[in-house]
């Protein structure tokens, strides 16, 4: 039976922004410190732990955004340590939970973990425990699954409630619960049912990855009352990102690269299929390099040895598909690689976010090609994409139209950053969880900070209301993917479905490159004069993205008091393509940049027309 979670107001506090949760006059506030200092051995707290800490022990419910290995653990553990009763923790995998409560133990904190592949022995000891009004236990650690399938589970928690030794609640991993994340997990969804039986226990749920749609999916779903959320900047200035041309020596560019850079150093390389895994470790063996596969069909001994190996500097390179990765504590990882395509923007940036934790430099380099696109298109349609381990049994509803939807439009938004040549790496991922980043603080850390370097500004105000008019005429109800389709001509089944061949603008955009299109776009969403809206679907509080239009703005646009004017690049590439007037083949090189190929459209064009006289 699905859960059917209420919906509830939500009112959102900031709470980064608010003094008061920095205090150091809150009562627990010395036990705190001294805790910190003398059980988990750190000097200081990192940012926002201290204010998520003291904000969740003050009863909140909050919510925490914080990059991988920002230090989310601490801001439960730490108050599990000193509050009186049990603190509840859901995580997505048994070998995360096992690591934690090693890593708990050794500190001499009493854990404890129910799985459903546990000895029923076994758990009868701890639930036995649970019983006693002595529990030694300050943290009990279950898979959602436990909390969907264990009516045992929920009576023993039924039973901590009514004792008050039901302390808090902390779900890790947070966006597992989204069908808009890249991991969603169903029985993450059916989490609500916690709060609602027990309202009064804090809640704290911990993510590393957020975009807008995820934060409303999760404060949705888990029916978080007034909840308080902790954000902090996703950027990570020791990672430098590049994206690269895909040809068929790639693995060779991959050798070379990493000879050139990592010599002996110690890297990820993220493959789309097992077999691309097995290769391309080969191929870099035959190369010299101490390289193994990691992937979703290699028996769980062999997979921990391997794993086992890299963190002991035994093998430099593991070749992986996005199986391997979560929840791995090496900090001197000095390269992330995708071999190909990544599946969306935050899988990609979580992925990123393996490299140079120890903040020391580190490099995120991504091959596009795209025929990969393609593949992993096909492959997103047919359910046959491995995924992270925290989505099993997700193919059981894959075959639903909505997730594949979802899916879709996230590699869309990933290509159309592989495509995009022109605005710094930092500033589109950051966009993408709804950060404003300034590129000038990229300091040529990514390939278009370094390669652009002089723009022209170009009056773009013709193709704005073009794509606004376009959102209006479609009765604002498309993704900003569908609305760019329509606009540069596409045919697609979908297109015609909807009979958007027959509107005037369908195909007003042809001129302009993919890439172009979609920076205009973008930029209209940034300067408000379109907006994003997340919208949901159904009961179950699922979520989608919407273009609007926002009509405040757009009412000066359109009565021409308003120009809006855009950066292009003024590169020497752009006049020779210019004045060539030759289409680019697809992959080829121009000043060591690719292309822009076209996605899905008819329209063929040259990526330099001048946008102000061709557009209508
Ligand atoms: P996350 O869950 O956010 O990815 P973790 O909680 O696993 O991160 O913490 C990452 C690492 O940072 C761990 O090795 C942890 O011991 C360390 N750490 C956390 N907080 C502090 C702190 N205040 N001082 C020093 N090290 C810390
Ligand atoms: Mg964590
Ligand atoms: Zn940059």
């Amino acid at each position: 039976k699905p859960y059917i979670p209420k919906i509830v107001e939500v009112n959102y506090i900031e709470g980064s922004h608010d003094q008061k949760w920095s205090s150091r006059d809150f009562p627990w506030t010395i036990k705190l410190e001294a805790n910190n200092k003398k059980v988990f051995g750190n000097h200081s707290f990192r940012p926002n732990q201290r204010e998520i800490i003291n904000a969740t022990m003050s009863g909140c419910d909050v919510f925490v955004l914080m990059p991988t290995g920002g230090g989310k653990s601490l801001t439960y553990q730490l108050p599990a340590l000193i509050c009186p009763g049990i603190t509840l923790v859901i995580s997505p995998l048994v070998s995360l939970i096992q690591d934690q409560i090693m890593h708990l133990l050794q500190a001499n904190i009493p854990a404890a973990y129910l799985s459903a592949n546990m000895d029923w022995p076994e758990q009868q000891e701890i639930l036995r425990e649970l019983t006693s009004d002595y529990c030694k236990y300050k943290l009990l650690y279950v898979t959602p699954e436990k909390v969907a399938r264990s009516d045992v589970l929920l009576r023993h928690l039924d039973s901590l409630n009514t004792r008050d030794l039901l302390a808090r609640i902390v779900i890790d991993e947070a966006h597992c619960v989204s069908q808009w994340g890249h991991d969603f997990r169903p029985d993450y969804q059916g989490l609500g049912i916690l709060k609602q039986k027990y309202p009064k226990t804090p809640v704290l749920a911990l993510t590393a990855t957020a975009t807008a749609s995820v934060k409303e999916d999760v404060v949705q779903a888990l029916g978080l009352v007034n909840c308080i959320i902790f954000r902090q900047s996703f950027n990570r200035p020791n990672l430098w990102f590049s994206v690269i041309p895909k040809t068929k020596k790639c693995v060779e560019d991959i050798d070379k690269f990493i000879k050139e850079n990592h010599f002996d150093e110690c890297g990820i390389i993220y493959c789309l299929s097992r077999m691309d895994c097995e290769k391309v470790a080969e191929k870099l063996q035959e190369y010299g390099h101490k390289a193994a596969f990691y992937h979703g069909n290699m028996d769980p001994a062999q997979r921990a040895s391997t794993q086992k190996q890299w963190s002991k500097d035994e093998i430099n390179i593991i070749c992986a598909t996005v199986a391997f990765g979560m929840g791995i504590n090496k900090l001197d990882v000095r390269f992330v690689i995708h071999h190909s395509l990544p599946k969306s923007i935050e899988g990609y940036h979580q992925e990123c976010g393996r490299a140079g934790r120890d903040g020391q430099r580190s490099s995120c380099i991504l091959y596009y090609s795209y025929s990969d696109y393609i593949r992993v298109k096909h492959m997103i349609s047919q359910g046959v994409v491995e995924q992270s381990p925290s989505v099993s049994g997700y193919n059981r509803f894959n075959n639903s139209g909505r997730i594949l939807e979802t899916n879709t439009e996230n590699l869309y938004r990933m290509v159309s950053y592989c495509e995009n040549d022109v605005d710094c790496r930092r500033f589109l991922q950051l966009l993408h969880f709804g950060e404003k980043f300034d590129s000038a603080n990229c300091q040529k850390t990514c390939d278009n900070c370094c390669t652009v370097n002089s723009f022209v500004e170009k009056d773009i105000t013709n193709i704005a209301k073009q794509l606004v008019e376009l959102v209006k005429s479609t009765g604002q109800q498309y993704s900003s993917s569908h609305i760019l389709e329509v606009y540069r001509g596409s045919l697609s089944q979908f297109v015609k479905r909807h009979r958007h061949e027959t509107l005037s603008l369908h195909g007003a955009g042809k001129h302009l490159a993919k890439g172009e299109a979609s920076r205009v776009l973008h930029h209209l969403v940034t300067e408000e004069f379109l907006v994003e809206e997340v919208k949901k679907s159904d009961i179950y509080g699922s979520v989608s993205s919407v273009l609007k239009v926002n009509e405040s703005k757009v009412q000066n646009l359109c009565l021409g008091g308003h120009t809006i004017t855009l950066r292009f690049p003024s590169s020497a590439k752009a006049t020779k393509l210019s004045k060539s007037g030759a289409t680019p083949a697809k992959g080829s090189l121009t000043s060591g940049r690719l292309s822009p190929p076209r996605v899905d459209t008819p329209a063929q064009s040259n990526s330099n027309v001048d946008l102000n006289l061709s557009a209508k």
